[in-house]
């Protein structure tokens, strides 16, 4: 077990995985540039950090889980950013969600200061990340992954290396398009069965266990039938990363048409307002553009 474990951004995801680590066992430092989790955590045993920087020269293992790639620069590499307090031979692991052009700039200004980098996103979302139950998808060295792989199994059920630095962006980004794809889908599957005057939730219970059951309609069918679109996933973090997606398959020279599609709808949504929507709420759209509410009961 690694000494000193850093950890940087409470959010949705960071404060029920840094709670994980305590419940563990492992020595925390805490940072967010919001006060209000970072108090949570130190009333559950963390230290206080008050910088990242800070939070860095008290670690040997420094954690970050923030929005976006400016994010995660800013946090790593800004002015009192992590870099700044990180001695050598320690190791960032970033479990943003992030471009994984920008995951390779960061791990090359890590090693200039002689500190090791892992990318390493997760999926599962917020259950997943207070049951420790996350898919968490590494990029890096074997070996630095090989340390760390203890400390990644306290926050996941699966780890897993899939390449050298940027790989477990690149397995995230395979990820979203996939996820944005299945709650599209089951959104046009509801508003059907909606209008046809068959109750959704009797066409969600058939059909689940078959071929078209997934992860994807298990978590967000039962919220589309709840109407509850409280986040979760926000639709901006959703947009976030089909944003990421299509500029490096852009670079890649690889066309994503059903990703396109997905993100210019993620978009439309963002005007209605439901930035902050779980992205169950894609099922808006949908009903909008055929006058439909879905609900239990048909
Ligand atoms: P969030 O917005 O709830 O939390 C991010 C936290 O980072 C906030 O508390 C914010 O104050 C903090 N932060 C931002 N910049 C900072 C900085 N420079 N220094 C310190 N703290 C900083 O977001 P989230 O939902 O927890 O998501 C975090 C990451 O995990 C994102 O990349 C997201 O795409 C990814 N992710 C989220 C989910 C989910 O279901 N929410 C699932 C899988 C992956």
């Amino acid at each position: 077990m690694p000494e000193q474990i850093g950890f940087i951004g409470l959010g949705i995801m960071g404060k029920p995985m840094a709670k994980n680590l305590l419940k563990a066992g492992y020595s925390l430092t805490v940072y967010d540039i919001v006060g209000e989790p970072v108090e949570e955590l130190v009333t559950e045993g963390a230290a206080r950090g008050s910088s990242n920087k800070d939070v860095a020269s008290k670690s040997d293992t420094i954690i970050t889980m923030v929005p976006d790639s400016a994010d995660s620069e800013a946090a790593i590499l800004g002015p009192n950013g992590v870099l700044e307090g990180a001695k050598a031979g320690s190791v960032v692991i970033d479990m943003s969600s992030i471009a994984p052009l920008v995951s390779q700039r960061i791990a090359a200004e890590c090693a200039n200061k002689g500190v090791e980098m892992l990318d390493a996103p997760v999926s599962g979302g917020e259950p997943g990340a207070i049951n420790a139950t996350l898919a968490i998808m590494v990029g890096g060295k074997q070996e630095v992954f090989d340390q760390n792989f203890d400390l990644l199994k306290t926050m996941g059920s699966n780890v897993v290396l899939t390449g050298d630095i940027g790989a477990g962006g690149i397995t995230k980004l395979a990820n979203q398009i996939i996820v944005a794809a299945n709650i599209e889908a089951l959104s046009e599957a509801m508003v059907l069965a909606q209008r046809a005057g068959v109750d959704p939730e009797k066409v969600f219970n058939a059909i689940r266990g078959g071929l078209a059951g997934s992860a994807v309609m298990e978590a967000k069918g039962p919220m589309m039938l709840d109407r509850n679109f409280r986040p979760g996933f926000r639709i901006r973090l959703h947009q976030k990363d089909l944003r990421n997606v299509l500029q490096t398959a852009q670079e890649l020279n690889v066309p994503l048409p059903a990703t396109a599609l997905m993100q210019q709808i993620l978009g439309a949504l963002v005007n209605e307002g439901e930035a902050d929507s779980d992205h169950a709420a894609i099922l808006h759209f949908i009903e909008d553009l055929a006058k439909v509410e879905v609900k239990r009961g048909g």
